[in-house]
């Protein structure tokens, strides 16, 4: 272990010195320091000036079994002792890659029966993008190459995923989308819905994925991609009408859905898989974070059975990762779905703690600057307003008071993440009633602080 030995001034200018970090403003950090996380259990974390900070958001949606698992540790150290790596690639295989492709394939609705392994969930996406496109290529389709995803729709930080995703700001910084992805608006009905119910909305919203496909053309279009429930967007979920219309129409027109299940997967939503929750039949699924609880990276694209009959009988598929299926990787993947399955983790979530946890995200709505409170299992957003019944927009700068309401999060040592005017929760699935107590006051009083 790297022991926490130097004092936080000079930790936080070493940070400053060398180290560039991921979707943060260098400058405004070096102004102020890092938080230095040192150690963690369960919901809480401890930093280097020894605060217990209760971590609302599972580090970044993925520490689904909570931090300090003693297990996991273990299996990785034995396999490391073992098989530290090898690959997958030429006609070679190992044990925890084919027991973890069998347990997913268990795990998985339909006939989702396929494994392939990435390294995270920018990368499973880009194997999507080019599992798609041979797809259509081996059924002599090869113009069916247009890709459809979702304005504020996040699905990682690749060149492809990042055209994927439907971040404007991500898209302005280097040459994005790469050819062939479009976009659609997003089912944000707090936001964008107008006059409309939220029904009206759902389903108006979805049928812009049918005039898309005819606007392209039908027999151009590989495939729709969508998160269950939008995360980085800031917890978006739409409207009840939205995604039946959505499987309506990819199925009229033959084309290919790909679930992104980085967030939603693992009993975020109180079932294994956010499409499971939200009755979405997916022929790809993308998952990452929650499948190894973030002790360790790893990804996967999980596929139909007819999606893989069809890469399997093509050309050899040219792709991979030297680390697809990474032994210590897919052991610890194990060991943490032993834990959701076994220690009931899941299960609890659906009809024990997030009803308790519901209940009490959405009381915040009589705070006089929430607007929408939503929830599905244990993924929570509230849109900060300063006029409920018009559901209006702050009139500066967007994401300003979300950035305040963070802020004071912070220092009232809890994690919750602003996106825009949205202030979201995702703790880890094993957070007890009296830490979601504590959350919320700690919420409550960062929101009373902001106003
Ligand atoms: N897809 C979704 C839905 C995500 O939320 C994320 C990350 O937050 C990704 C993909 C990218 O995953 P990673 O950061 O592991 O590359």
């Amino acid at each position: 272990m790297i022991e926490n030995h130097l004092p936080t001034a000079e930790l936080q200018a070493l940070d400053a010195a060398h180290h560039m970090h991921p979707f943060t403003d260098g400058d405004a950090l070096n102004k102020k320091g890092a938080r230095i996380i040192t150690r963690a259990k369960g919901v809480w974390l401890t930093d280097s000036e020894g605060n217990e900070i209760l971590d609302g958001m599972a580090g970044l949606w993925c520490m689904n079994i909570g931090y300090g698992r003693e297990e996991l540790a273990e299996v990785a150290a034995r396999q490391m002792r073992q098989l530290p790596f090898y690959n997958t690639f030429f006609q070679t295989s190992h044990i925890p890659a084919i027991a973890l492709a069998k347990k997913l394939a268990e795990l998985a609705p339909g006939n989702l029966n396929h494994v392939f392994f990435n390294g995270s969930g920018s990368d499973s996406n880009d194997t999507n993008i080019r599992m798609v496109r041979h797809y259509w290529n081996v059924k002599e389709q090869p113009e069916r190459t247009v890709i459809i995803s979702r304005w504020n729709g996040y699905h990682g930080s690749t060149i492809g995923a990042a055209s994927l995703g439907g971040m404007k700001g991500m898209h302005k910084q280097g040459g994005l989308p790469i050819p062939d992805i479009v976009h659609i608006d997003q089912p944000d009905w707090w936001s964008e819905g107008g006059d409309m119910t939220p029904e009206e909305f759902g389903l108006a919203r979805a049928q812009e994925l049918e005039a898309k496909i005819l606007e392209v053309g039908p027999e151009k279009v590989a495939a729709f991609i969508g998160e269950p429930i939008q995360g980085a967007g800031g917890v978006i979920v739409a409207p009840e009408t939205y995604w039946p219309e959505i499987q309506r129409i990819v199925k009229k027109y033959g084309i290919l859905l790909i679930a992104d299940e980085v967030i939603c997967g693992f009993g975020r939503t109180g079932n294994w898989f956010g499409c499971q929750t939200l009755g979405i039949e997916p022929d790809i699924m993308t998952v990452a974070k929650g499948l190894t609880s973030g002790y360790i990276p790893m990804g996967a694209s999980i596929v139909s059975d007819e999606v893989a009959k069809v890469i399997n009988a093509g050309d050899e598929f040219a792709h991979g990762y030297t680390y697809s299926g990474h032994p210590v990787a897919a052991a610890v993947a194990l060991e943490n779905l032993r834990i959701l399955e076994e220690d009931g983790v899941i299960d609890r979530v659906r009809s024990e703690i997030a009803p308790y946890l519901k209940a009490k995200w959405e009381s915040l709505s009589d705070h006089p600057m929430v607007g929408e409170a939503k929830i599905v299992g244990m993924m929570g957003s509230i849109a900060l307003t300063p006029n409920k019944a018009k559901r209006a927009a702050f009139a500066a700068k967007s994401g300003t008071i979300g950035l305040i309401t963070r802020e004071r999060c912070f220092a009232n040592n809890l994690v919750m993440r602003h996106v825009g005017d949205r202030m979201i929760i995702s703790p880890p699935l094993t957070i007890t009633k009296a830490e979601i107590d504590e959350l919320m006051v700690r919420a409550r009083k960062s929101l009373d602080e902001a106003y």
